[in-house]
């Protein structure tokens, strides 16, 4: 093996979920033939209506005489023109805004976004400052573990949670007493809707996170990758919040589109600059197919309706199946909590006093056939210890209604066993 420097062994270690993925990907294999519910994937299921939608866009680009321009030729490093225009209007006639193109840049995916920012932002300053990369409120993706080359800029706050005993219900609320942001603060990230938690930070939540970092002309990366107008992943009312230190970013991921790789940034021009910039150096711009497709269906409406009226009810409804069937099967009188599910596609099962592991948890749940991930992968950033991250799993919805059933029952026998010290 050749010789790695600090960042090139930083950068070639998997973090977060992506260890765990390792994990799922042999125990899947070594159980191949055996009927293993998996609860794990982050991949969004493939929704009919949603190929379709994907599959005529690209139709409509193959007749036209925009493809050769499109697949044959390099293009700005802002992104495609027709699509930033597409988002532009959009935009501005939802939500009352005046964006121009220069407020839009298009990202290969989101992750990259954020790695650009983290890294902009983050890190050791031309004079030596260390400028911190703030995730207001932990747990929060799993993917903010890896984007930054100076690991120990990236600082999470513990939540306050807000408890409903009777109900079996729990809601995290970022902890205002505690969380600083100030002149050594260089950006703010959190994801809303929130994967894992499904979480939906209220939007007075969202200002006041955005008012504690103005002062210092710190930007605050709102990762809109579940929120409306697409994919529309709330299950909850928000609006979205645009000031002037707001960087918007969403991504066509959750819409149908992962593999196309389209991330979008919409804030002040100054920002958008800077992380244009450093998307030239690091990868000069994304894909122009996936950027022509979606020009497309933005400017028709169509992945917004789709969005309202098919996926959002598919993943609000399996979020009912999952939590009517916990409250049926898991004991009444254990101390077990599901976070409210505001969004995303994914249920948070908190477990309060749990006398193993999340790890171990995960591992007695593979014995029954089970495959959830473990909570303590969610806590990028957060140094301190807290019991609470052994105490949680991600429960992804992306399963049939009934492997959201039978693997919920069998979770409730496995938890209960769990407590008794079986
Ligand atoms: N942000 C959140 C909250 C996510 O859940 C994901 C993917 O799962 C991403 C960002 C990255 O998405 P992409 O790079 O595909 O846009």
């Amino acid at each position: 093996n050749p010789a790695l420097t600090k960042i090139g062994a930083q950068m070639s270690n998997l973090t977060g979920v992506r260890a765990i993925m390792k994990d799922i990907v042999e125990t899947l294999k070594a159980n191949a033939g055996q009927e293993l519910i998996n609860l794990s994937a982050g991949n969004p299921l493939i929704l009919p209506a949603v190929e379709r939608l994907w599959r005529d866009c690209t139709a409509d680009l193959l007749a036209s005489s925009e493809y050769g321009e499109v697949v044959c030729r390099y293009g700005s490093s802002q992104g495609y023109a027709p699509l930033i225009e597409a988002i532009a209007n959009d935009f501005n006639r939802r939500y009352g805004l005046k964006l121009s193109d220069r407020n839009i840049l298009i990202t290969p995916g989101s992750q990259t976004l954020y790695f650009y920012a983290a890294n902009a932002f983050g890190g050791y300053t031309t004079t030596g400052e260390l400028k911190q990369i703030v995730l207001p409120l932990s747990p929060d993706y799993t993917g903010y573990g890896g984007i930054c080359l100076v690991p120990e800029a990236l600082i999470a706050y513990k939540p306050a949670l807000d408890i409903d005993e009777s109900a079996h219900r729990f809601k995290y609320r970022p902890d205002f007493s505690q969380l600083s942001i100030s002149e050594t603060t260089g950006c703010v990230i959190f994801s809303r809707p929130c994967n894992p938690t499904g979480n939906v930070l209220t939007d007075e939540e969202v200002r006041k996170i955005a008012a504690l970092a103005a002062p210092y002309d710190v930007p605050v990366l709102i990762d809109s990758a579940y929120a409306p107008p697409f994919p529309a992943l709330n299950f909850t009312d928000m609006s979205l919040i645009f000031e002037e230190n707001i960087i918007h970013c969403t991504s066509l991921s959750k819409a149908g589109l992962p593999g196309e790789r389209i991330g979008i940034a919409i804030g002040n021009e100054r920002t958008i600059q800077v992380l244009e910039s450093f998307q030239t150096n690091a990868s000069l711009h994304s894909s122009r197919y996936g950027q022509a497709i979606a020009a497309r269906a933005i400017n028709s409406g169509a992945l917004a309706e789709i969005a309202e009226q098919v996926i959002r009810p598919f993943y609000q409804n399996k979020f009912s199946v999952l939590e009517n069937t916990l409250d049926a099967s898991m004991p009444k009188d254990l101390p077990w909590f599901l976070h409210r599910g505001e969004g995303a596609i994914f249920a948070w099962l908190w477990l309060k006093d749990l006398p193993i592991t999340d790890w171990e948890f995960y591992q007695e749940l593979k014995k029954v056939g089970v495959i959830v991930v473990p909570g303590s992968t969610f806590f990028p950033g957060l140094k301190e210890e807290w019991p609470h991250k052994q105490q949680c799993l991600r429960i992804s919805l992306t399963g049939s209604d009934e492997e959201l059933v039978t693997g919920m029952r069998r979770l409730a026998k496995v938890a209960e066993q769990a407590y008794q010290g079986a």
